[in-house]
């Protein structure tokens, strides 16, 4: 019996694929290896993988396309493995509907921790696609009580205006995932949100982190992915 996660790795450069192989393969992940998005493709309906890490430069299509297509049928995770550093093909790719992505090079703790935040969000996913999370966040002095709509910082009460406490707890329910401008634009703002959100959410994200933050330049809790979004700590609960 096999009960360790299966991760599918579509990346053309072999050597990248090896290290990827052999740093997951000693942490206990079954990896399949593809060098197409085609022989990819074909791999995740085949093995029903609980992961798939993708580059976005393949040598027949585009890493973009892939994620397309998977997404036409399935939640299945997705990291997209990129040495482009090009914010848009960033942007591209999570609104898209990748979870993640690492760009090149990158460190096995920074590999492992981001496989790690996907699969655990996958968990919990609930049947209609929402993520169902824990009831509190919780990360150093931070602490986050949905139910109550309470957020304290070493004890005392933070004062959040409505659209801050909105815009906290949506990345604090995706604690270490990046969520772009647009996403959290849309999640707060909804659908006919304009332009003029951009700048409404830098105003807002300022104000909060002059709340949570002992030093906003150098932030603890929420960073800012220059160009892409932002990225919330993940909870240690
Ligand atoms: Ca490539």
């Amino acid at each position: 019996m096999n009960l360790k996660p299966t991760i599918i790795v579509i990346e053309d450069e072999k050597s990248i694929c090896n290290f990827i192989e052999t740093t997951l393969t000693a942490h206990n992940y079954k990896v399949i290896t593809a060098s197409t998005g085609q022989e990819g493709l074909s791999c995740i309906t085949s093995c029903f993988p609980d992961l798939v890490l993708l580059d976005l430069g393949l040598p027949d299509i585009d890493g973009i396309e892939v994620v397309k297509q998977v997404r036409s049928w399935s939640m299945i995770p997705i990291i997209v493995i990129s040495a482009r550093t090009q914010e848009q093909e960033k942007v591209l790719a999570l609104d898209t509907g990748c979870d993640d992505y690492i760009t090149k090079p990158f460190g096995t703790s920074e590999l492992l921790a981001r496989i790690r935040t996907a699969l655990r969000h996958q968990q919990h996913l609930t049947g209609n696609g929402m993520i169902n999370t824990e009831p509190i966040y919780s990360y150093d002095d931070l602490t986050i009580d949905f139910s109550k709509r309470l957020v304290t910082l070493a004890g005392q009460e933070i004062h959040l205006t409505q659209i801050e406490y909105k815009l906290v707890s949506l990345l604090a329910k995706n604690g270490g995932r990046v969520l772009t401008y647009d996403y959290i634009i849309n999640h707060i703002w909804g659908p006919y949100a304009d332009n003029n959100n951009n700048q409404i959410l830098r105003v807002n994200m300022a104000h909060i982190r002059r709340k949570l933050e002992k030093n906003p330049a150098e932030p603890n809790y929420i960073f800012t992915e220059i160009g892409v979004g932002y990225r919330m700590r993940e909870s240690q609960q």
